[in-house]
């Protein structure tokens, strides 16, 4: 799956957790952050490193952290609709490349055990397909959970 789509995929996870209006595009950017991190990994043990859930935690903790810290009321008053935001990008890329051949190493470094669906080729065009229909279903899923749809449903 493109690189491109796991980082649209993280930021419509991370509308689900904009609590408060102004937070939306505060969760869109951490969300798609999360997604565009695990293919760090891309040069050291891909799908290893970087694609499991002991990962998630280490860098979902650091980043609750590191907002914390942050001199900035808006970042620190919203430390976990942020984090949780970042966590769902990084967790949707893990479930997505799970779907393709390569499968991914959930649990490592607790198990050299590959895991996953494992249904197409990462480069190919079902995958691309798939990544697409997974971002329209979770868009719909966010407009209609957060009432977004109705709305504009009322004023077209
Ligand atoms: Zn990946």
């Amino acid at each position: 799956m493109h690189r491109s789509i796991h980082v649209i995929i993280g930021a419509i996870s991370g509308l689900f957790f904009a609590s408060k209006l102004y937070l939306i595009p505060l969760c869109l950017i951490m969300g798609g952050i999360g997604g565009y991190i695990p293919d760090f990994d891309l040069r050291f043990g891909h799908r290893k490193s970087l694609h499991n859930l002991f990962s998630v935690l280490i860098g979902g903790i650091g980043l609750y952290l590191l907002l914390n810290l942050f001199p900035l009321n808006l970042l620190r008053n919203n430390v976990w609709s942020l984090t949780l935001s970042f966590v769902a990008g990084w967790l949707l890329h893990i479930c997505c490349d799970s779907l393709t051949k390569r499968g991914v190493y959930i649990i490592w470094p607790f198990s050299n055990r590959v895991y996953g669906l494992r249904i197409f080729r990462s480069d190919s065009l079902a995958s691309t397909a798939m990544g697409f229909i997974i971002a329209f279903i979770l868009l719909l899923s966010w407009l209609i959970y957060s009432g977004a749809l109705e709305l504009l449903i009322k004023y077209l």
